[in-house]
């Protein structure tokens, strides 16, 4: 499982996860798209649940081991990682992994039901450009996976959009045209 608002996907997410599978020879790697992101409700703008999904589903179409995973949205309500992780448990076999930015495993102290996140999780750290060195709390268990560091954020793509700078290279075409398609970030018809 890899979380996260995905508002919108970029090459920073796809390069992470591509080589987490890798790395740590996962069969498939879930993009799960967050339903409500409680910790951004009320601090900044989200766009809706179902546009952050279809651009997840652009990125990841034709690649192999990476899928879009609406677990989150049709559940409902806030997302809380602990949740997907056992509702995943039950769907499906063998091991679960959780991919995390180190920047997520900085945040992890702030996280609802880290019990029970701690019990399920096994955690996959991957370096995040300001955040290298962030390591889970005692209690989790974990192993960090090396990806090429690309210092790229959602919130810096936004901002492109809003100050007409390029996104070409930052994000696939299929999400950049997807962005434009559906107006997000107060972005025009145009490419
Ligand atoms: P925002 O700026 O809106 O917070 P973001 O770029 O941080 O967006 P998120 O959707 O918040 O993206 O992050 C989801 C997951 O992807 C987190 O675990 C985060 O650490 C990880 N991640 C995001 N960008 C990168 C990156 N450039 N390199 C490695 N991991 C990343
Ligand atoms: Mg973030």
């Amino acid at each position: 499982m890899f979380g996260g608002t995905f508002d919108p996907p970029h090459v920073g997410h796809l390069v992470a996860a591509i080589n987490a599978r890798h790395g740590a020879d996962l069969d498939r790697v879930l993009l799960v798209v967050a339903n409500e992101p409680w910790q951004k409700v009320g601090v900044r703008d989200l766009s809706p649940a179902a546009d952050r999904f279809a651009m997840v589903e652009a990125a990841v179409a034709g690649v192999d081991g990476l899928e879009a995973s609406d677990i989150e949205i049709v559940r409902g309500g806030r997302s809380y990682t602990a949740d997907t992780l056992e509702q995943l448990a039950e769907e499906a076999s063998g091991v679960l992994f959780l991919i995390l930015g180190s920047d997520a495993v900085a945040g992890l102290s702030t996280w609802e039901h880290t019990d029970r996140l701690r019990e399920t999780a096994h955690i996959i750290v991957v370096e995040r450009p300001g955040t290298e060195g962030a390591r889970p709390p005692q209690g989790y268990r974990y192993e960090v996976v090396d990806v090429p560091l690309l210092e790229v954020s959602s919130t810096d793509v936004r901002a492109r959009v809003v100050d007409g700078q390029p996104l070409d290279y930052l994000l696939p075409r299929s999400v950049i045209a997807c962005i434009h398609e559906r107006g997000l970030y107060g972005a025009g018809p145009d490419l």
